[in-house]
């Protein structure tokens, strides 16, 4: 596929640009471009352009604003230790994409289409990549029906766009552990989307992620709708528990949960350290007893955004209670200087989970 190239007539800049990444946090800043390619049934994907990242123009009827037909992913740039900027495991983003699309009804996206696209946008906008250390060029890809038509039925209509948006250091080396609200609310129904990284999955969540934030929380957990008993993830990230016998646990993928590519990467990290690494439920009752016990020393979270992050309270409404010491433990911290330096080329990348871009 051949990318046209629009002229930017007005980038951001090198100064105010430069003044933006210096401390960019995250999601408010954002480049000059971005790449969009657009679908129509019997025509297929057309159009690829790299071209100024612009407001788009949307038909009122435009069916994603009725029926929520949207899906999308989020991955980083990294920049390796030799200054080269690489992806990390874009292949696996782009496989879960097209699973996303297959169960909202949308076309699939050719996994090297996606793949190029990113590479495309990152390359044009590489000026923007936070001088700030631990820094990374956050990558959204998306997609939504834009056909205008208010029956309920697939769309016929989809458009494609990759935006990129710098981004700090979530969580600063250190950071102190998180604590995290048990909602009575659930995420996820068996049959339903929770597999899916689609925009209608996070609306849901808002009032539950609320109110935990409302009770002084930094983050929510989802327990399973059926029994309200077998933990699941959180908001946006997967959990691993760590046993004082050197086992780990992660809830199984049953449908409910979000395949996490950083949960996927963790649990190949652990089996290689020679950990007893299961992924077996785990209840919201066994959870207290064994933080209780001690037979639980730490509980992590991880994903794209924030890597991995310890949790240290739990709260829900039957109380609550403190894991290990209340801060990050040993595990979490090796796992996560593992991941983060084979994702920064200090560590080898024995996987070929690192893709270079230059
Ligand atoms: C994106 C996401 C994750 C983490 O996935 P990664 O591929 O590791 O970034 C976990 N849970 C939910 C609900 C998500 O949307």
């Amino acid at each position: 596929m051949e990318f046209t190239r629009l002229p930017h007539s007005a980038p951001v800049p090198g100064a105010t640009r430069d003044q933006a990444i210096a401390d960019p946090g995250f999601g408010t800043v954002f480049t000059d471009h971005m790449i969009s390619i657009d679908y129509d049934a019997g025509k297929g994907w057309h159009s690829p352009t790299l071209g100024p990242r612009e407001p788009i123009l949307l038909d009122p009827a435009a069916s994603v604003l009725h029926y929520a037909q949207e899906i999308f992913e989020g991955m980083k740039a990294y920049r390796l230790e030799d200054g080269t900027m690489a992806l990390f495991r874009p292949d696996a983003n782009a496989k879960r994409f097209n699973k996303s699309a297959a169960r909202l009804a949308m076309p699939e996206l050719p996994e090297d289409v996606f793949i190029e696209s990113v590479r495309q946008v990152v390359k044009a906008d590489a000026d923007w990549f936070p001088s700030v250390g631990g820094g990374s060029l956050y990558i959204r890809p998306f997609m939504f029906a834009n056909e205008h038509f208010l029956g309920v039925r697939p769309a016929t209509k989809y458009k494609f766009l990759v935006i990129l948006s710098p981004a700090g250091n979530y969580f600063k080396s250190g950071a102190p552990a998180v604590s995290v609200w048990v909602s009575d609310f659930t995420r996820a129904a068996p049959g339903g989307t929770g597999e899916a990284k689609c925009g209608g999955n996070y609306a849901a969540s808002l009032v539950p992620t609320g109110e935990a934030f409302a009770k002084g929380h930094d983050q929510v957990v989802f327990l399973d709708a059926a029994e309200h008993k077998w933990i699941e993830e959180l908001g946006g990230m997967n959990l691993f528990f760590v046993f004082d016998d050197d086992s780990v646990i992660t809830p199984p993928l049953r449908g409910t949960i979000l395949p996490g590519i950083t949960r996927d990467s963790i649990i190949t990290l652990a089996r290689e350290q020679g950990l007893d690494m299961r992924e077996e439920m785990y209840s919201i009752d066994q959870w207290r007893d064994d933080a209780a016990s001690g037979r639980l020393v730490e509980t992590f979270a991880c994903g794209t955004a924030a890597v991995v992050t310890a949790v240290g309270k739990v709260a829900g409404r039957d109380g609550e209670f403190t894991i290990g010491s209340g801060g990050p433990g040993h595990l979490t911290s090796t796992l996560r200087e593992k991941l983060v330096g084979i994702q920064r080329g200090s560590v080898e990348d024995t996987h070929g989970w690192v893709t270079r871009l230059d």
